[in-house]
């Protein structure tokens, strides 16, 4: 077995559930016998944002202002691991990036967790708290003054924020218009998305199910407050004061496209999202680069896999996978060829685990009382039983404590 203490250096990029869960069960290795291994956190933005918190925090200032944790908290204050606020430009070769603060990094393995986003305001697109917690203030003051709010896309996020909107401003017209026959990802249950239905009418919203509403192409991020009168596919106009996109995923990616000139290939998926190749152990699809690893939102696993839980499961395959790498002495021999600064080449890797979607649940608060539930292939849509089961399990914070766990050096500015 190769010496466990030798200098290793692992960069992850992208600081949310996938690149968190692998950063922190790569560290603490350095705990455990590898005392040369050294962990560089990299994200463009200052703290992680609780994405799946959105929902609340859109109506609920106070809990907006704790679904931000700074990424100084994430390493233990005399940790030699490190946090870089800063963007990754360009992936240069199998052992080398550099990032917009024009620092250049070395690495022996890499993990991409970049996800992606939504044209929308959904996703917070500030770097800092203050920025991100005023964007999501002037949604939530638009909203207060608004008499018409639309909601775009009946996936999980849709039908949580019309929810909550509905839910919280109940003298709004809301509205939620989705391009399929039913609500939620068609790998649940009917049961589930006719609860949703039932329920999103229960707090006041109006769903119109098989409609395409047409965007116009210049709808910028900030763009979605103000009148509008969008078209549907059936011919129907929605007037709305406000609009909420919950649709039009894009993964953050372009941080590959010189690599991808220099190979002669693509290695991601140019149509739709643009989703970044991977084989079933997360390894980039390409024997030129076997130390990269791409998990979470930002590879081209299917749909049912894109959430924060399955996210953070990816993020641990990838970081036993490194380990396992690590363990065989993989990063000794691979040198990427006679020039340091040129592509790698194949070399004998040990068996890797293979990630596996095993696990499809689903939990969908509808405003702060209601909800429904897939576990297990039990689906709890219309009855009073999902409604307490999301309650108990995620509704008071959004599984926010699920997170804190993660930042040792908490509380931070
Ligand atoms: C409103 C909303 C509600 C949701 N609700 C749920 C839910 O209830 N349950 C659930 O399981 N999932 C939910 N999801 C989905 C879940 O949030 C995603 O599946 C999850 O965020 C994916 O995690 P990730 O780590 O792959 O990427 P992301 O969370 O997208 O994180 C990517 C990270 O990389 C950073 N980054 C990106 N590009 C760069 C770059 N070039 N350089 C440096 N850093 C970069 C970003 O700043 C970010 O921190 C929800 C999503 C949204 C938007």
């Amino acid at each position: 077995m190769a010496d466990k203490g030798r200098d290793i250096s692992v960069v992850v990029v992208g600081g949310s559930y996938a690149g968190a869960a692998a950063a922190r069960k790569i560290a603490d290795l350095s705990k455990k016998g590898y005392g040369g291994l050294k962990v560089t956190l990299v994200d463009q933005r200052t703290h992680y944002v609780h994405a799946i918190g959105f929902p609340k925090a859109l109506v609920d200032d106070k809990f907006a202002s704790k679904t931000f944790l700074s990424f100084s908290g994430f390493f233990e204050p005399d940790s030699k691991h490190q946090f870089i606020n800063s963007r990754l430009r360009e992936v240069k070769d199998a052992h080398h990036l550099e990032l917009e603060n024009g620092e250049q990094l070395y690495f022996d393995y890499l993990v991409l967790a970049t996800g992606g986003k939504a044209p929308g305001p959904i996703n917070v697109s500030a770097t800092g708290k203050d920025e991100g917690l005023e964007e999501i203030g002037r949604l939530r003051a638009g909203l207060e003054e608004a008499n018409s709010v639309l909601v775009v896309g009946g996936g999980a996020v849709g039908v949580e924020v019309a929810g909550f909107v509905a839910a919280t401003f109940p003298d709004k017209k809301v509205t939620l218009v989705h391009s399929g026959k039913r609500l939620l990802p068609s790998n649940f249950r009917e049961g589930v998305s006719n609860g949703a239905v039932a329920k999103l009418g229960q707090v006041g919203v109006n769903v119109v199910l098989n409609e395409r509403v047409d965007l116009p192409a210049d709808f910028g991020h900030n763009a979605h407050i103000g009148r509008q009168v969008l078209v549907g596919s059936s011919g129907a106009e929605y007037e709305s004061d406000v609009q909420i996109l919950a649709v039009g995923f894009k993964v953050n990616s372009e941080f590959l496209r010189p690599l991808e000139t220099k190979i002669g290939g693509l290695l991601h998926i140019e149509d739709g999202p643009g989703f970044i190749r991977v084989r079933p152990t997360l390894q980039l699809d390409s024997d030129m680069f076997p130390n990269i690893f791409v998990p979470g939102d930002a590879n081209n696993l299917p749909m049912t896999a894109k959430y924060g839980f399955k996210a953070e499961m990816q993020g641990g395959t990838a970081a036993s996978n490194i380990k396992k790498m690590i363990d065989s002495g993989f990063d000794m021999s691979f040198t990427s060829s006679e020039d340091s600064n040129a592509i790698g080449h194949v070399l004998d890797i040990p068996p890797l685990g293979k990630w596996c979607d095993l696990v499809d649940a689903i939990l969908v608060p509808i405003g702060p009382n209601l909800g429904v539930v897939q576990m297990l292939k039990v689906a709890l849509g219309g009855s009073g039983m999902g409604n307490f089961l999301v309650r108990q399990l995620k509704t008071k914070d959004f599984m926010l404590w699920l997170r804190k766990g993660m930042y040792p050096n908490r509380p931070t500015a």
